[in-house]
């Protein structure tokens, strides 16, 4: 086998920040004081400043963060349980499992095969009287079509939502995800553009109303101790992640860059017709979370690889509507979707890739045969 080409290595990715994450982990810790403090106090004005909202409200997970925007509209009035949440059918899982787990409805529409994105037009014809929202992934770190669904939800007075758990610090028209909606959740699992050690996430909006209800329904709908307002749960950001969290902030939008030029080199040298390329027409508005590419024979493809030392990854081989968790999708069909599932393959992206590192994972892409070679 030649050269090892990881995935995704985290610890090549912390190496140069090793001994600033020590100091930072280390302070949490001789602070004596673990949740709700003055280190989550700070990342939260950070990563509000750096999203360009008023609020961010520190959550245990990006799962929790859709749900508790969710949980918060019900709770404010806005939205009432089986009312309808249009979400994409192509996407992770946690985006479904929030609507669901808030007594909402998802209601899956097919992406746009291009972006992987939603496609608006699909997005308009779901659109029923119990829709109260829309909530928009931006998938593999592509913002999605936000002037359309803006102006669409707008039109139809629904909420959007951004699930922005692949895309800290993408811009879209001059602004971070983040701020592209009424609310957006993020996730901080340490394998995300901005990632924590643990498992962590966050709320942004500018709603000042939605800030202090999804702060309140994370702390077991307190907002004093011991006086319980609303039928919360406990989700909120520890001081070591948000030590940690302070730290990775300031270097995310250079590590983004770095993700960038690693897919304008793939772009650029990959040359081979039985791979499709996705597109980048604005590429301030991808931030790479993965790079995922099209091949008919995905399992061939990625024992090529697999051979000459290159880590693939599969974002996602099973399509959220045939999960065992959702046996009332069972039924449903989206061909687009499963086509998707069945092709998909993601390349190594990390911002810690070496030049070298991209440049022979493209060589053995391009080496990939287009048709079975028989005779051996
Ligand atoms: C990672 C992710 C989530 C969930 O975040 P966790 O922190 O793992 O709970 C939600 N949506 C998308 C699109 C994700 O990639």
């Amino acid at each position: 086998m030649q050269r090892a080409v990881p995935f995704y290595d985290l610890r090549q990715v912390h190496q140069p920040l090793a001994s600033a994450l020590e100091v930072a982990v280390t302070e949490a810790v001789t602070s004596g004081w673990f949740i709700r403090g003055q280190f989550g106090e700070r990342f939260e004005a950070e990563f509000a400043r750096y999203c360009g909202v008023r609020h961010a409200i520190g959550v245990g997970n990006g799962l929790d963060a859709l749900a508790l925007i969710l949980d918060a509209y019900v709770a404010l009035g806005a939205m009432k349980k089986t009312d309808e949440v249009i979400v994409p059918a192509h996407t992770f899982v946690a985006t479904i499992l929030a609507v669901a787990g808030a007594g909402l409805t998802p209601v899956l529409v097919e992406p746009d095969e291009a972006t992987f994105n939603l496609d608006s037009a699909a997005v308009e014809r779901a659109i029923t009287p119990r829709t109260r929202a829309v909530m928009c992934v931006h998938l593999y770190g592509r913002c999605g079509p936000m002037a359309e669904l803006r102006h669409l939800t707008h039109r139809h007075g629904l909420k959007l939502i951004e699930d922005a758990a692949q895309a800290h610090g993408a811009v879209f028209d001059g602004r971070r995800t983040g701020s592209l909606g009424d609310a957006a959740g993020f996730s901080f699992y340490p394998t995300k553009n901005l990632g924590a050690i643990g498992d962590a996430g966050a709320v942004t909006t500018d709603d000042t109303e939605l800030a202090d209800t999804v702060r309140i329904l994370g702390n077991y709908g307190s907002r004093l101790k011991y006086e319980n307002l609303l039928p919360g749960r406990n989700s909120r950001l520890d001081e070591i992640q948000a030590a940690v969290l302070s730290v990775k902030l300031p270097r995310l939008d250079s590590e983004n860059a770095h993700r960038r030029a690693v897919a304008a080199f793939y772009r650029a040298a990959i040359r081979n017709p039985a791979v499709h390329l996705p597109d980048d027409p604005d590429p301030l508005a991808n931030v790479w979370h993965l790079f995922v590419v099209r091949v008919a024979d995905r399992d061939r493809f990625r024992r090529h690889l697999a051979d000459r030392g290159v880590e693939t990854g599969v974002h996602y081989p099973i399509p959220p509507h045939r999960q065992g968790a959702f046996p009332a999708l069972h039924g449903l069909s989206f061909p687009i979707t499963e086509q998707l599932h069945r092709d998909v393959v993601s390349l190594p992206m990390s911002p810690a890739l070496t030049d070298e590192e991209v440049a022979y994972v493209a060589e053995q892409v391009n080496r990939y045969p287009n048709q079975p070679q028989g005779g051996f």
